[in-house]
């Protein structure tokens, strides 16, 4: 069974570190908001070049705690992708704004910035992109149209730690930007937890305010807030795995770039990296004409396979109603060719090989 992220391979490099770490925040007692949490925020900062990151429960959260702290509310549009995981849109629709999806470049998957463009109205208020499968979004154009139209920016960053764009890193672009740490992300916990950062100290503190309660002094109040804190036990893990990262994202690019070179002559299209800013390698997503073969046959040897993502957002139930003439021709077309490999920093050079004879197997036959 070759599993799409293998987490038992990471767990044995960091064992000892984590232990000692979880030991002691056990032995301290100081289980919200602790040490680690303290450490981890500053180090997580440092890493990522901004002033501020505030570590909260989830990714979802910290997008959303980010909508409202940059003003986001009732009736403001929002645009963004329908080509990703639901909680991008699930944030926005918190706060009562309205997601208008727009459609992808087709071969990078990110959020088109001549289509944001085109769906500014009046009432376009922000615009979130996504680094989707850990290839950053084209900053350039969409923070230029962002200045150019006062909207705010707030970076979906929930693939793409450690990815980079113009010498900086996701998330240090945008007025305030989300990361996950959901255990399959490039930098992952042992449970939920995410990040917000900025460069803000406005916007920092209204995070810091409302992810606990509301409050800046313990039982005093100032808005109705949230219980969105980073666990303590999760910042002892996250640190111990910051460290690693670049390593991380090291591999899993060497990963994307080896299936890339072995597949390169069948009828696929591997992912695609524009040269705008460094892939980390989240997924490694590919399109395929006869997709169902290929899982198929993937599935039958107990290879992992998944497609991310089948159904684009304007198309869900959820949002169905309220999308009904929204018509995105590129992303419903990607959704209906993609599929993803297993990618971790611990797949071995052979194990690929292996999974792509496989592939090799059905698109030769
Ligand atoms: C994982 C993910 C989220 C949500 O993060 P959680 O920590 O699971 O809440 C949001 N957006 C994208 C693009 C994601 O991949």
């Amino acid at each position: 069974m070759i599993p799409m992220v293998n987490l038992k391979a990471q767990y044995a490099e960091i064992k000892d570190e984590v232990e000692r770490g979880l030991a002691e925040t056990i032995e301290n007692c100081s289980f919200i908001l602790g040490p680690n949490v303290q450490a981890f925020e500053k180090e997580a900062a440092s890493y990522l070049g901004v002033k501020h990151a505030i570590g909260v429960a989830s990714g979802t959260d910290a997008l959303h705690l980010a909508l409202i702290a940059e003003g986001i509310g009732a009736g403001d549009e929002v645009i963004t992708t329908a080509f990703t995981f639901i909680a991008t849109a699930e944030a926005i629709k918190y706060v009562g704004a309205v997601p208008v999806f727009v459609d992808i470049d087709p071969k990078t998957f990110n959020i088109s910035p001549e289509a944001i463009a085109k769906a500014i109205t009046p009432k376009t208020k922000a615009v979130m992109p996504v680094h989707l499968f850990g290839q950053p979004a084209d900053m350039t154009k969409i923070a230029a149209l962002c200045e150019q139209h006062n909207l705010k920016l707030i970076e979906d960053c929930c693939q793409s730690f450690g990815a980079t764009i113009n010498g900086k890193q996701t998330g240090a672009i945008g007025h305030a930007s989300g990361f996950s740490f959901f255990p399959s992300k490039n930098l992952g916990a042992f449970g939920d937890g995410g990040l917000v950062t900025t460069n803000s100290d406005e916007t920092a503190a209204k995070i810091k305010q409302l992810r606990n309660h509301g409050s800046d002094v313990r039982y005093y109040h100032d808005v109705i807030g949230y219980n969105s804190r980073l666990d303590e036990m999760q910042a002892v893990i996250l640190r111990a795995k910051l460290k690693r990262i670049d390593q991380y994202n090291e591999k899993r690019r060497h990963v994307g770039r080896l299936y890339s070179q072995l597949m390169a002559d069948l009828p696929l299209t591997t992912p695609f990296e524009d040269g705008l800013g460094e892939h980390v390698y989240h997924q490694y997503t590919l399109l395929c004409d006869r997709r169902d073969e290929v899982l198929k046959a993937l599935q039958d040897k107990q290879i992992g396979c998944a497609i991310y993502y089948p159904v684009p957002l304007h198309q869900q139930n959820v949002f169905k109603q309220e999308c009904a003439g929204v018509s995105l021709p590129v992303t419903e077309a990607v959704a209906a060719k993609c599929f993803s490999l297993p990618i971790c920093p611990y797949l071995e050079d052979d194990t690929i090989r292996e999974i792509v004879a496989v592939i090799r197997g059905v698109l030769t036959a």
